[in-house]
């Protein structure tokens, strides 16, 4: 079986390494150096051209948006063969994606979105955890190439579900996230020790993911790796603030968590990590992280 990945960044090129351990794999990134040292590291073939993508049975794709996966199928659409399957573990929309299994069911090409949580621990672990919107057939067939870097795989609805689950799963983590940064600036400010006050929280009912993998290592140690650009999470929350609107939700908390991360997204540099907003919500109380 031909498989072809398409976006080699920081979540997709651990992702197809482990594809590429249990199938035969070909790889495409935009930029080569990735694609050239993915098939160094891993033995995976790299496409010569995007279009070569076409060729394979399975086509993944791990892209920033559903935006550039929208110019992708483009490319590859008068390519494609019908009965392939099409695997998009971007973190994507909702409304896009139903567009696009539309679009390829047309020409009888199957689509499932299936994103990812676990970021890029989890990604080099093998042990995400993904969230499958399609058909049930195509789940079960998408299930064998999934688990190569999926330990738990959930099939939520149909298409469109899984990026619709994993825009709510981000914009949950961003209000945490934020919540605890404006309880730690208030902490300090009080003049509390917030090694102690963490300790506490993590091992009480106000704990986060936020709170306990992402917050101490960067404000206790001053840690700030970049592994998921707060650019990509800003896009989340904005998926997510979006299906609440076109559900008529009245949802005031999302939209302020939209405007929160718009508006650390404009004020810190471009390549800003994720957990880099708690800078921003310290330095709205002129405080410094
Ligand atoms: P990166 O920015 O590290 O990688 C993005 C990839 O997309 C690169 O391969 C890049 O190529 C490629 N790309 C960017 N623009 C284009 C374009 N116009 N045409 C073709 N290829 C393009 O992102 P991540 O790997 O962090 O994220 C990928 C997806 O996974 C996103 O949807 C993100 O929200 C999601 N995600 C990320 C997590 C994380 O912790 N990082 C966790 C879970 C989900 P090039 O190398 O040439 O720039």
């Amino acid at each position: 079986m031909k498989i072809s990945f398409i976006g080699l960044g920081a979540m997709g090129y651990p992702m197809a390494g482990h594809l590429a351990r249990d199938h035969g794999l070909t790889v495409w990134n935009r930029t080569g150096e990735p694609a050239e040292r993915h098939a160094a590291e891993f033995g995976s073939v790299v496409a010569e051209t995007l279009e070569e993508c076409a060729e394979a049975e399975i086509v993944v794709t791990v892209l920033p948006t559903s935006e550039v996966v929208e110019s992708v199928v483009d490319k590859l659409l008068p390519r494609l063969k019908k009965g392939t399957l099409w695997i998009d573990s971007t973190s994507g929309d909702p409304v896009s994606s139903r567009r696009t299994g539309k679009r390829l069911a047309e020409k009888g090409i199957r689509f499932i979105d299936a994103p990812v949580t676990g970021g890029v621990p989890g990604a080099l672990a093998g042990n995400l955890t993904v969230m499958v919107g399609g058909a049930s057939e195509d789940y079960v067939q998408a299930g064998a190439i999934l688990k190569s870097f999926g330990s738990r795989i959930v099939h939520v609805g149909e298409t469109g579900a899984g990026h619709a689950v994993k825009a709510a799963n981000n914009a949950l983590l961003a209000t945490n996230m934020w919540a605890a940064a404006e309880c730690l600036v208030t902490l300090r400010k009080l003049g509390i020790d917030l090694k102690s006050a963490l300790e506490v929280i993590n091992s009480g009912s106000g704990r986060s993911y936020a709170s306990e993998e992402l917050l101490p290592s960067r404000i206790l140690d001053g840690e700030w790796p970049l592994s998921f650009r707060l650019s990509l999470h800003e896009k989340d929350i904005r998926i997510a603030e979006a299906m609440s609107r076109s559900e008529k939700v009245s949802s005031p908390l999302l939209s302020l968590t939209t405007q929160l991360y718009t508006a650390a997204m404009r004020n810190l540099p471009s390549d800003a990590d994720y957990v880099e907003v708690v800078k921003f919500a310290a330095k709205m109380n002129g405080e410094k992280w």
